[in-house]
């Protein structure tokens, strides 16, 4: 075994004046642990280990091995204070016997694959190797007294070292509250390789932070496919719906108001967010959904949408029939769904075609509609 990663989140975050640990704090519909190990290349490692409290591994952490799918993720139980969870993980650790071990702390889960990828390559040729940044700002105390820039550095983490000189060094620690496993190994007398960190690797400590993360963090973005066909009722003085626009045509036969329009729609957002598909939360079975107006559906995937912390960026939809003439409508069909899913009509696209007289499309029996969605992140 080489490589093994310790994230720290046992601790308790009572800076940041929230309910929750700030490690678990909600950001969309992610937290802070969750975007780490959701943008870190877990091929780096052949074991991560979470270290917290028993506590938040029940309450927010039950799902997190099946959600990451990853065979190679462990929990150890955090101490009293960051020094002695340290210690406690990398006696966990032992067993698996690893070369070179990365101390992470959960509040700062923008550090980069290309950040840890050099610590790891640095532990080649040394003992430890801890990233730093330094200030670019005039920095004074409040007393007046000037301090030169250069001789100040912030630590940032995750730090990595040889796996039996860490454990070694914590071993032989008299102290408990050490403010990192730097400090802990340099005691020991052990001299530190410093490489440069990364400056958008923040530690979230505050509120400010917090929301400072908020616009530094990746834009997560993902799509939807969605299609639908109806056959075309001759046989009805009814009008025709298409993504809610009333028109003088032979209507479509379906369980609801049968609009094609809406249905594509409805399984291209909730294919983004994989959510099954629209017959799954709306069976044509349920006497319910009876002629129902299918802007019932629409707004159900609206509101999935923002309950996930997604917004659309743009839609587009492909309508296959030989009759209406969609070019005409399709300043109404935008509206309708601007006005629904709050997205702008510029970043709706409605299309058509006609099935060139083939199949029962281009015999003037069906019309069919597609939908493709792209969401992102708020
Ligand atoms: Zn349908």
């Amino acid at each position: 075994m080489k490589n093994a990663l310790i994230l720290l989140a046992g601790g308790v975050g009572e800076r940041l004046a929230s309910k929750e640990p700030k490690q678990f704090s909600k950001i969309g519909s992610t937290n802070l642990i969750e975007y780490f190990l959701n943008n870190l290349d877990s091929r780096l490692f052949n074991i991560i280990i979470i270290a917290t409290k028993s506590e938040f591994r029940k309450k927010y952490l039950t799902s997190i091995k099946k959600k990451f799918n990853q065979h190679n993720l462990e929990f150890s139980i955090s101490g009293s204070t960051r020094q002695i969870t340290s210690k406690k993980s990398l006696n966990f650790l032992k067993k698996y016997n690893p070369e070179n071990v990365l101390i992470h702390d959960s509040a700062r889960p923008l550090a980069s694959n290309l950040l840890i990828k050099k610590i790891i390559n640095c532990l080649d040729k040394h003992d430890s190797c801890i990233p730093f940044i330094f200030h670019n700002d005039f920095i004074k105390s409040k007393k007046g007294k000037i301090f030169n820039a250069k001789d100040i550095i912030n630590i940032q983490t995750p730090q990595g070292f040889n796996f039996k000189k860490i454990y070694k060094a914590h071993k032989s620690s008299t102290k408990i509250d050490a403010k990192d496993d730097s400090s802990v190994f340099e005691l020991q007398n052990k001299k530190l390789k410093m490489i440069r960190g990364d400056i958008i690797n923040i530690k979230i400590t505050t509120k400010n932070d917090l929301e400072y993360f908020n616009r530094l963090k990746l834009k997560e973005f993902r799509s939807g496919i969605g299609y639908d066909v109806h056959p075309i009722n001759f046989n009805s003085n009814k009008k025709l719906t298409l993504c809610g626009v009333k028109i003088s045509h032979p209507p479509l036969i379906g369980h609801s108001d049968a609009d094609v329009g809406y249905h594509a729609v409805c399984d291209s957002i909730l294919g983004s967010l994989s959510m099954k598909d629209i017959g799954f939360h709306f069976n044509n079975k349920n006497k319910k959904w009876k002629n129902s107006d299918s802007k019932i559906f629409i707004k159900f995937c609206a509101r999935k949408l923002i309950l996930a912390g997604f917004k659309i960026t743009n839609l587009d939809i492909n309508f296959i029939c030989e009759t209406p003439n969609i070019s005409k409508l399709r300043n109404l069909m935008k509206k309708n769904l601007s006005m629904l899913l709050n997205v702008s009509t510029k970043n709706i696209s409605i299309k058509a075609t006609t099935n060139e007289k083939i199949g029962f499309i281009g015999k003037g029996e069906a019309i069919a509609a597609e939908s493709i969605v792209q969401i992102t992140n708020e």
